[in-house]
């Protein structure tokens, strides 16, 4: 590594009403953006302190051509499809859906549950965070499915500066003692990274990317630094950088971070978008709209994977 990759651009979330009224923080979402973060379409935090910001959810509604990836940090999600399948999504788990040719789904935050003074109570406080990924054109019309990735099942490292990273998808090189480690989400149609990353203050962290790959951070927490200090950025905020070099390099000055790296393979093909059903063309969008219409939807029932049983 040694080349890396400049910031093209900072952009603040803004504060958004979705579902049956969630408030909750967009990262980024839109057609521009998504030309902008391709393969990427939008990016949700819908973390807060209070429930009745959440607890509204997003009842039921339809999802054609994306892939969707739920990860908890805190709290819970209910989830439920028309085909039967349902589950909760718990702190420290990933439910990755690739909607494809279509699911039928409603997702509830709940809030989870804390010890305190050796009694389980409710905790308020969501941590939570939905990826809409686009799928390329031969994979709009695949078969659904959804995997399940639990908490002890997703690789945790402790690097030298004491910076912790989770490993969903991607891989750390030559860790020390271990040597590559790769995230289990790896059978993807589009080539993902994604990392949770936890950083003290005054250290660095460089992550190796392959060339042309789109990629993001999402910051959650602290204050991060890049190109050698001279950018800065925000709690809240997403740093796109620009798609030559082959590593990001971030640093931290006098406090720590949290916060989510993600890469992905650009598409390149158009982007036709209506809610949240995201196809090539109007065409498409318009059969969707129809079939919706006729109640002919839902071509399949949507296959579950649990990673912890590959
Ligand atoms: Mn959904």
């Amino acid at each position: 590594m040694g080349n890396s990759r400049g910031v093209v651009r900072i952009f603040e979330g803004r504060p958004t009403l979705e579902g049956a009224g969630v408030r909750l923080r967009r990262a980024f979402g839109g057609p521009e953006m998504g030309r902008l973060f391709d393969p990427f379409l939008l990016l949700d935090d819908f973390g807060s302190r209070f429930p009745h910001e959440y607890l509204a959810g997003f009842p039921w509604h339809p999802h054609r051509g994306i892939e969707t990836v739920t990860y908890l940090i805190k709290g819970e999600v209910h989830h439920e499809d028309s085909t039967g399948t349902k589950g909760i999504i718990r702190g420290g788990e990933v439910q990755w859906m690739t909607a494809g040719s279509g699911v039928f789904h409603a997702e509830m935050p709940k809030p989870g549950r804390k010890v305190v003074d050796g009694q389980e109570v409710e905790d308020p406080e969501m941590k939570g965070l939905q990826l809409w990924i686009n799928l390329p054109s031969g994979n709009k019309m695949s078969d659904p499915k959804y995997r399940n990735l639990l908490s002890s099942e997703t690789p945790v490292l402790r690097l030298d500066d004491g910076t912790e990273v989770k490993l969903i998808a991607g891989e750390i090189k030559k860790v020390p003692g271990t040597g590559n480690v790769k995230g289990p989400v790896s059978d993807l149609s589009v080539p993902v990274h994604y990392l949770d990353i936890v950083m003290q203050d005054s250290s660095s962290f460089e992550y190796a990317l392959p060339e042309s790959f789109n990629s993001f951070i999402y910051l959650m927490n602290g204050e991060v630094f890049f190109d050698d200090s001279k950018v800065q950025a925000k709690p809240g905020s997403v740093v796109l950088f620009d798609r030559e070099g082959d590593s990001i390099k971030v640093t931290t000055r006098d406090v720590g971070a949290h916060f989510l790296l993600i890469a992905g393979r650009p598409l390149n093909q158009p982007i036709a978008w209506y809610g949240p059903i995201v196809m090539n063309t109007q065409e498409e969008l318009q059969v969707a709209m129809q079939e919706l219409r006729n109640g002919n939807f839902i071509k399949k029932k949507a296959t579950s994977y649990d990673y912890f049983r590959y």
